[in-house]
């Protein structure tokens, strides 16, 4: 078994695209991720999988708190800014919610605090206690075999 092949299988689970948002001392970071998942209802748990290599991972240990931002059908360009992939862009903006910076116009924002770090291989496992949320109605953006979909139409 290959890394490719490992992608190739891991990219055949169709998932939602969310972008993470941190804040350390006044500035913004946010990263794209689409290894993000509910854990548990009592208590509110999320988790989101932080690569070792990213910028995100030490933000995030440094103020203790992120929000996971669910990406709409109409967002994919932000997904493209926040992985890296768009460099001449338009200012994003981000609102605030519970004290942690999020997306505008995301289909849901949800603000958290970390609970738990787990250090798996070469990623970190970002437990975080839900803090509060705002919901959109809004079609999601969908990204699976390495392209961004969306939802067919009946
Ligand atoms: P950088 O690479 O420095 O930042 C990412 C980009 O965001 C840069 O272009 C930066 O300019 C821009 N940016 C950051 N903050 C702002 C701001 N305030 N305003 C405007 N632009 C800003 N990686 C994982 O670790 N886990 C995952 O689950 C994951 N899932 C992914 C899913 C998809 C669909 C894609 C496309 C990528 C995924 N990645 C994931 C890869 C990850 O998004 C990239 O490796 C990303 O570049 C890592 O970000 P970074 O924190 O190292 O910061």
């Amino acid at each position: 078994m290959d890394d490719r092949q490992f992608r190739e299988a891991m990219g055949k689970f169709a998932t939602g695209v969310t972008v993470v948002a941190t804040e350390v001392d006044g500035n913004i970071h946010g990263m794209t991720a689409n290894a993000f998942m509910s854990v548990s209802l009592n208590p509110k748990l999320v988790v989101v999988s932080i690569a070792e290599k990213a910028q995100m991972l030490e933000k995030i240990k440094q103020s203790g708190t992120f929000s996971v931002n669910i990406l709409a059908a109409d967002q994919q360009e932000v997904s493209m800014i926040f992985a890296g992939q768009l460099k001449n862009h338009q200012e994003v903006v981000f609102e605030h919610l519970n004290g942690v910076p999020v997306l505008s116009n995301a289909s849901a924002q949800i603000s958290c605090e970390v609970s738990a770090a787990h250090v798996e291989g070469d990623h970190t496992l970002f437990i975080g206690k839900v803090t509060d949320i705002r919901i959109e109605d809004a079609e999601p953006l969908i990204y699976y075999s390495g392209k961004y979909r969306r939802l067919a139409e009946d």
